[in-house]
This record gives structure tokens, C-alpha cells and sequence, in this order.
């Protein structure tokens, strides 16, 4: 029902979506953000941070004997990142979706990378890969928790 709560009920699932250091820095912050917002997923979590390159070698753990990994330190720990929890309705695959493909030479136009990035190794945000990657990314960058809060939105975007 339009009013009602079913939406509630509904599992919901929430990713991991950082917006990194180049994207910071070019000012496309608010077009990332923008993007989850518009769609109708909700915001659970927020922050600018300067990630320590032990973060960061937590994050990209799977990725560590990769010939790219020093160069993606570099990159990852060279400003602030804007760290955030989106949550939603399959907001894991819809989210990567959303981002478009991991080298933005694949990304097709009207994905945030196809739109804003080149280069694999500028490619200006991360999203959660699985659901069990984003459970893992969140407890690691927001120890704090995320923020409980129903959205006046939830009976116009599910029905
Ligand atoms: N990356 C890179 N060179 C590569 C592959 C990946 O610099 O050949 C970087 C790129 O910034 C990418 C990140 O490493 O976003 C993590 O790679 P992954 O394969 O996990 O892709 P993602 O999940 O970010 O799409």
C-alpha cells in the first residue's frame, strides 16, 4: 500500500560506495552522491576521510599480489576519500551497475565512470562487489555503525 510498510519488511541490503581521492578532487562528489539519492536508495552512513594505507591494504586485500597494487596505494592514500552506506533494494549489484565496469574504457556512457573517468587507474569510485564484501567494507570503515532512520520516501519508491 502506498502508506503502508511493506517496504519495511522487505530485506534490505546496503553497500560499501566510496567516492576516491581523484573524485574528490575534480569536484565530482556530489554528482556520485547524486546519483544513489536520485535513484532512491537511502543514505546510512557519511564521512571525508584521509585513509591510513593500512585501511587500505585491508580493503584491497584480495588484490595484494597484483602487479597495479603499489601504484593503488599510491593513488588511494594520495587525499581524502568520501566514504558512504547506501542502502536498498539489490543496492549491491544495482550499485556496481550504476558505476559501470572497473576499467572505464568498458564503462558504457551514463554510468559514473563512463561519464567521469579515462583511466582504469583513475577510475574515481568503489562500490561493494557482493553482499558479503560490502558487510565486510562497512564494519571496516564505519566502526561506528551506520544510522537507523525511515525515509518519508520508502512508500513512493516501493511499492
Ligand atoms: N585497478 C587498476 N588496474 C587494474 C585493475 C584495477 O589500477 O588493472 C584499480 C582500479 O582503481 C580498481 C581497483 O584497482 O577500481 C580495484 O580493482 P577491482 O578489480 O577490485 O575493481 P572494482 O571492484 O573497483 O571495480
Amino acid at each position: 500500500s502506498l502508506h503502508g510498510s511493506r517496504g519495511l519488511c522487505m530485506a534490505m541490503e546496503r553497500t560499501y560506495i566510496m567516492a576516491k581521492p581523484d573524485a574528490v578532487q575534480r569536484g565530482l562528489v556530489s554528482d556520485i552522491i547524486g546519483r544513489f539519492e536520485k535513484k532512491g536508495y537511502k543514505l546510512v552512513a557519511l564521512k571525508l576521510v584521509k585513509p591510513a594505507r593500512s585501511l587500505l591494504e585491508e580493503h584491497y586485500d584480495s588484490l595484494k599480489d597484483k602487479a597495479f597494487f603499489p601504484s593503488l596505494m599510491d593513488y588511494m592514500t594520495s587525499g581524502p576519500v568520501v566514504a558512504m552506506v547506501w542502502e536498498g533494494k539489490n543496492v549491491v549489484a544495482t550499485g556496481r551497475t550504476m558505476l559501470g565496469a572497473t576499467n572505464p574504457l568498458e564503462s558504457a556512457p551514463g554510468t559514473i565512470r563512463g561519464d567521469f573517468s579515462i583511466e582504469v587507474g583513475r577510475n574515481i569510485c568503489h562500490g561493494s562487489d557482493s553482499v558479503e564484501n560490502a558487510e565486510r567494507e562497512i564494519k571496516l570503515w564505519f566502526g561506528e555503525g551506520t544510522i537507523d532512520w525511515s525515509s518519508h520516501s520508502q512508500g513512493w519508491i516501493y511499492e
